[in-house]
């Protein structure tokens, strides 16, 4: 049988970062504005190590490249998933993202980013910024040339246990008090729209005006999430959704169950509580993958988990 392979995180100072990732997850993180931790990532801007068993100390992008059938044999040159925490003690910027098109075009190749958020943890007013108010692009051109942000950006309360699916074009802002697990494709290609005339080392942070007011969608349009739940012995799966790119699941366990693996390779994030997964303990903060052929899996304990996997359709378009 397989070996599951856990992964160290890779972690981010960011000018709107906080300690909360050391306070919640124990992580050791460079400082109190610690923005980011990359959990599963391959990307080269942030590639995690693999912790223990066979493989120990290599690069997941190593593994992906020389040992492809771990992964199912799947295709493509990069691993196709990122997974970060993400501590905002400040707001982040109102920012953009393209899809795959526009960013082959203008990004040197790149893939472009659609990605998702579950809010782990929040304040009891947090709010988060998902979509705006223009109903065409001229209309959006002009309220961002005059500054109109009040009028333009649309500003949504959140509880803890949220969940959102941002598509390409989607205007979006983590604001501060939040603390969020994201999938998304593995692509970092941002497009920063507007960042509340901030300094970071005396001087604003890059903005992208033209880049994002052409892959703004006009008017917003909001994607549901599916959120179906399904008991499993001592497990509650509830799907969060399924796109082009990832299937993304919750997982509560009290108690405990099998599974059978019949993805290429799945992706689990220990986010509260703690357990077993046959017979190696998990933790709150833990990440790790089962690769191909694992087999059938059992996990044990009290402990909430998010899941993700890449989806078929993806694999065959290539
Ligand atoms: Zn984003």
């Amino acid at each position: 049988m397989h070996e599951a392979i856990f992964l160290e995180p890779v972690f981010k100072e960011m000018i709107w970062g906080g300690n909360r990732l050391s306070k919640d997850f124990g992580y050791s993180i460079p400082s109190d504005k610690t923005g980011e931790c990359w959990a599963v990532s391959a990307h080269k801007n942030g590639d995690c190590r693999i912790r223990g068993g066979r493989f120990d100390g290599r690069h997941l992008s190593e593994l992906f490249a020389g040992e492809r059938e771990l992964f199912g044999g799947i295709e493509g040159d990069v691993f196709p998933l990122l997974i970060k925490i993400i501590d905002a003690k400040e707001d982040l910027s109102i920012q953009v993202h393209p899809d795959n098109a526009y960013a082959k075009e203008h990004e040197n190749g790149s893939l472009g980013k659609t990605e998702c958020w579950y809010i782990l943890d929040c304040d009891r007013d947090a709010k988060i910024v998902i979509g705006h108010h223009a109903k065409t692009k001229e209309e959006l051109r002009q309220m961002i040339e005059q500054k109109r942000w009040d009028e333009l950006i649309r500003v949504i309360p959140i509880r803890k246990g949220d969940f959102f699916q941002i598509v390409p074009g989607t205007v979006h802002a983590i604001k501060g008090g939040t603390l969020i697990l994201e999938t998304q494709q593995n692509s970092d290609i941002t497009y920063r729209l507007y960042d509340y005339d901030r300094l970071q080392n005396g001087k604003p942070r890059e903005l992208h005006i033209e880049k994002s007011i052409d892959v703004i969608g006009c008017p917003h349009r909001d994607v549901g999430a599916e959120r179906a739940k399904e008991q499993i012995g001592g497990v509650l799966r509830e799907h969060l959704i399924s796109c082009d790119y990832y299937s993304v699941d919750r997982l509560e366990v009290k108690g405990e169950a099998e599974f059978s693996l019949t993805e290429p390779f799945r992706i689990f994030s220990v986010v509260e509580g703690g357990g077993v997964l046959d017979g190696v303990s998990l933790k709150k903060g833990d990440h790790f993958l089962l690769p191909a052929n694992y087999g059938t899996y059992r996990l044990s304990g009290d402990m909430v988990l998010i899941t993700s996997c890449v989806v078929s359709s993806e694999r065959e378009r290539k």
